[in-house]
């Protein structure tokens, strides 16, 4: 069967995501920290205006870009939360989630033979869909000593004639690095040198701590340069609502939702409405469950150094912990211990590293009783590890 399979999918990876899934799937037992998505549910204000959508018949296509009414609303968020200014009708598509656009950017912009460069640790779907396109994505480490910030001296040596794209994100999946303005604005500045392009991914942008979010597409001269994503995904909790949206140079923004438009003829009608809810209504909402990660960030920062098992970075932005083990073991079989015996799911880090063995990314995305029990049950894993 196999063989009739597309050289693009045949070239694709397995997923290290669905060999954790498998293990968890129908376990209602394991607590649950390893997932990518907020806990909380959509806020009501959303749901009410996809409920009196639906109920006023607002149920059919709408145009590919997505509705004009959400482009605006998308405008007027970008110019008040992220100073970039954008023209809704021509320089902002509406996507599916934050991967429908990170999928139109690349299928839009990288050939076959294409590098692109990405940063590793990094969320696997970058190299993913490199790869379904033939592109060659080409991994610069990131080291932990560095806080998991890039440095534009390493990016720079990794620049050849064949580069064509350079993917950044921040805050970071999943290591929760937020990068700083003054690196942004080299690395943008390094893009119109050398004439790259950068597909830049916010989409927890809402999701900092201690530190402020900064949009690189503010950055001077970069207009041609630059794609940024955004999503609702995470900020608002609407994971499964499937909107996001790209910002970009029209011509860019055109191409983007030609490709889009093979796959899906425009986005679901009611959720878009939803969405206009979701960006103009009140923020609180938003304020809320920050301040609820933040907590949860502390308690797992605090309880996992006690352990004396682990080293960690304080994240600033996102909801992942992203700890080294200090433990004569790596995290596949870390990992698989700590759903047998403690009953607690985390993700190994050679989920999205090749040098993850000794890395686990440990999800806030669960109660503070949830994270206190499984701190708790790791703990007893970690003391049994350590005798033996
Ligand atoms: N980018 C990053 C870094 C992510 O972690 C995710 C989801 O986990 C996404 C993009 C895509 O999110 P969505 O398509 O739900 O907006």
């Amino acid at each position: 069967m196999e063989n009739k399979f597309s050289e693009r999918i045949r070239r694709l990876p397995p997923s290290k995501f669905v060999e954790v899934m498998r293990l968890t799937m129908g376990r209602p037992d394991i607590i649950r920290l390893e997932l990518g998505e907020p806990d909380f549910d959509t806020p009501q204000h959303i749901k009410e205006a996809a409920i009196q959508a639906i109920n006023e018949g607002f149920t059919h296509y709408t145009s590919t870009e997505g509705l004009l009414e959400l482009r605006e609303a998308v405008a007027r968020k970008l110019k008040r939360e992220n100073r970039i200014e954008a023209d809704a009708k021509t320089e902002i598509l509406i996507t599916d989630g934050g991967l429908g656009a990170i999928y139109a950017a690349i299928q839009s912009l990288v050939n076959p033979g294409d590098e692109v460069l990405i940063f590793d640790p990094a969320w696997p779907r970058y190299f993913q869909n490199v790869l379904l396109v033939g592109g060659v994505p080409k991994r610069i480490f990131l080291e932990e000593k560095d806080g998991f910030v890039p440095d534009v001296d390493e990016i720079k040596k990794h620049v050849t004639k064949k580069t064509k794209l350079v993917i950044l994100n921040t805050p970071n999946n999943p290591t929760g690095a937020v990068v700083p303005k003054n690196v942004l604005e080299e690395i943008g500045d390094l893009a119109v040198e050398r004439d790259l392009l950068l597909l830049v991914d916010e989409v927890y942008e809402r999701i900092v701590y201690e530190v402020k979010h900064f949009s690189l597409a503010t950055h001077s001269n970069l207009k041609n340069h630059i794609i940024t994503v955004f999503s609702l995904s995470k900020t608002y909790a609407m994971t499964g609502w499937r909107i996001g949206y790209a910002v970009s140079h029209a011509n860019i923004v055109k191409a983007m939702s030609e490709v889009g438009a093979y796959a899906n003829p425009c986005r679901t009608s009611f959720a878009q409405k939803a969405a206009i809810a979701a960006l103009d209504g009140p923020q609180d909402c938003v304020d809320v469950m920050v301040k609820e990660y933040r907590k949860r960030r502390d308690l797992m920062i605090e309880r996992l150094k006690e352990m004396n098992a682990f080293s960690v970075t304080k994240p600033t932005g996102a909801f992942y912990l992203y700890p080294s083990l200090l433990l004569d073991i790596e995290s596949p079989a870390f990992t698989k211990q700590l759903i047998e015996k403690a009953k607690v799911a985390v993700m190994p880090g050679i989920a999205f590293s090749t040098k993850g063995e000794k890395y686990v990314r440990i999800s806030c995305a669960n109660s503070m009783e949830k994270i206190s029990e499984a701190m708790n049950r790791i703990q007893r894993v970690v003391r049994q590890i350590m005798k033996s």
